[in-house]
């Protein structure tokens, strides 16, 4: 039931996927205030709250299968949600089986070393969801829109000059793909944020006390640059949205919208994976029904030898307490509303 939403709601998100080969251009592609105008707020809540019901379930089995690893790199502008897009979408995950790690102005150690480094150290293992609050995707963002980012980078004069940033494509599409052929599941995703909603979100930062702190006046001058910030991110998404590392522009100025297609995103990634708990084989069968015979012999006076197998649900049900009785029927109230 919540995985037929789940597989009708990648349908509807496939129009925010990247065709791999196809040339973008930001303004006349996507629309940043886009919010699908037959779902309301409400609908919303109810899928994003689906989502987070599978991520939760398929983050356990990918953790147990321990055979893939799932990256998902979040950029955005100022202001674009990433940080709130995290805090709701994983809500429901195990914190054990996730990493986030956020990226900031390189150390000089990191500039020491090539760009890939700082990313490859924080890469998730796997049976692991790692995300990357802004990636790799920086070295060809932030760093083209200001080349004195480069300069620092130390590259020797060969490695530089023309064609750099068509090489870093190449680079990254390589080594994405490499990821892919051997395990690693990667999901792109930009939260497209317009001009003027930046402009909005940056005043209620200053307006609002608690929210200062994430305010900073370089972010409201970085807006000078805002088209070369586009151009930067049209040229990204035309040469690195690949067939095994497609790119999803999530239109990001309705923030429940955006949270709701990157739920959406996340859980279709992980269904298709479809990580299995892993079968026990005959040795580990019988291991287990030694296990068994000896707990079993262990049980006191009165009590069940095994009070799981010896008991059916009916059985066990007359021996609840009112209130369990009471808490099972409330569960199974939200449970249906949630996938309603
Ligand atoms: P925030 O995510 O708001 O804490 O800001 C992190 C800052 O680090 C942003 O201004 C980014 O542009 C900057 N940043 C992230 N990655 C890089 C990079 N590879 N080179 C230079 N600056 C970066
Ligand atoms: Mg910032």
């Amino acid at each position: 039931m919540v995985d037929d939403r789940v597989k009708l709601l990648a349908k509807f998100i496939e129009p925010l996927r990247v065709e791999p080969g196809s040339k973008v251009r930001l303004a006349k592609d996507f629309d940043p205030g886009y919010r699908a105008s037959f779902l309301k707020k409400k609908e919303g809540a109810g899928i994003l709250a689906a989502g987070v019901t599978v991520l939760e379930e398929y983050q356990a089995r990918l953790a147990a299968q321990d055979t893939w690893g799932v990256l998902v790199c979040l950029q955005a502008l100022d202001a674009g949600g990433k940080d709130g897009t995290i805090r709701h979408v994983m809500s429901g995950v195990n914190p054990q089986g996730v990493r986030v790690s956020s990226f900031k102005v390189p150390s000089s150690e990191e500039l020491d070393h090539d760009y890939l480094w700082r990313y490859a150290r924080r890469l998730p293992g796997r049976g692991e969801i790692g995300v990357f609050n802004r990636s790799h995707y920086e070295e060809v963002l932030v760093v083209r829109v200001h080349p004195e980012l480069l300069d620092r980078q130390k590259l020797p004069p060969s490695s530089r000059g023309k064609g750099l940033w068509a090489r870093r494509y190449r680079e990254i599409n390589d080594w994405e793909h490499y990821l892919a052929d051997n395990g690693f599941k990667i999901v792109k995703l930009f939260l497209n944020l317009s001009k003027e909603e930046q402009r909005i979100r940056f005043l209620k930062r200053v307006d609002l006390p608690e929210k200062n702190w994430k305010f900073s006046s370089a972010d409201a001058r970085e807006r000078k640059y805002w088209d070369d910030y586009q151009a930067a991110f049209s040229d990204m998404l035309s040469h690195t949205s690949t067939e095994w590392a497609p790119w999803y522009v999530v239109p990001a100025d309705h923030k429940w919208f955006a949270r709701i297609c990157v739920s959406a995103v996340l859980a279709h990634t992980l269904m298709e994976i479809n990580p299995q708990y892993p079968k026990v084989d005959a040795d580990k069968r019988k291991d287990l029904a030694e296990v068994k015979a000896l707990l079993e012999a262990e049980a006191p006076e009165g009590a069940a030898a095994d009070p799981f197998a010896s008991e059916g649900g009916e059985a066990q049900a007359a021996k609840e307490s009112k209130q369990t009785r009471k808490q099972r029927a409330q569960l199974r109230k939200v449970r249906k509303e949630l996938s309603r």
